[in-house]
């Protein structure tokens, strides 16, 4: 079994290496996230142990973009500190199981253990209407293969149309699940509709007028 430790910390990359070479792994040592990404990228690993606060690229932007990439190895991130991971966030962008700092070298096995007896998990379906694809696992949107760049809120509003798709969708509905912390009114969702438009092309969002919108793709 073959994998990447992406660890900035000299002496903490030098201990885990040693503990999993001793526990029979082969193990590669990436200190920044860049390199984390590249080898990842290019090397078929069966797990990857990855710190988050790393230098040149976060943990959290390797994950995403090795999930963007189709690459699907197991990845547990390290946190520095409780508080400094956002479990949501980082199981969002695909991560399989995360760590506090400092942690014991046989817990990190075990659960190293737990995460290759799993394997690669399988790619989450994607969503998608005409030429709109929706990447759950990496949250990633395209249009016609390129990916566009949405805010949290436009990307919110994208993902429950495509996936209310062909439904036409009620602006209090939008509302609802868009806006759930918000004491807003309906003149956001519009607002928003405007955007999602710049970016999709004006033909793709369809106003029903005193209803909702439907995505309408050509
Ligand atoms: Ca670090």
């Amino acid at each position: 079994m073959r994998l990447l430790v992406a660890e900035d910390e000299e002496r903490m990359a030098a201990a885990l290496e040693r503990g999993l070479v001793h526990a029979g792994f082969t193990v590669d040592v990436a200190t920044d996230g860049l390199r984390a990404l590249e080898l990842a990228s290019t090397v078929g690993y069966d797990a990857i142990v990855l710190d988050i606060m790393l230098p040149s690229m976060s943990g959290y932007e390797v994950t995403k973009q090795l999930r963007a990439r189709g690459v699907w190895t197991p990845i547990l991130l390290a946190s520095a500190k409780d508080g400094e991971y956002d479990q949501a966030d980082g199981l969002d962008l695909g991560a399989d199981d995360y760590l506090t700092k400092p942690f014991s070298f046989v817990v990190l096995l075990a659960r190293l253990r737990a995460l290759l007896r799993r394997g690669a998990r399988p790619r989450a379906p994607l969503i998608e209407v005409g030429p709109l694809t929706f990447d759950p696992a990496a949250r990633v949107f395209a249009a016609s293969g390129e990916v566009l760049d949405l805010t949290a809120r436009e990307s919110a509003m994208l993902e429950y149309l495509m996936r209310h798709y062909p439904r036409v969708v009620t602006k209090a509905e939008l509302l609802e699940h868009v806006w759930p912390d918000a004491a807003t009114d309906q003149n956001a969702v519009e607002v928003y509709a405007g955007y999602l438009r710049r970016k999709l092309g004006r033909a793709a969002l369809q106003t029903v007028r005193g209803v909702g919108y439907r995505l309408r793709p050509p």
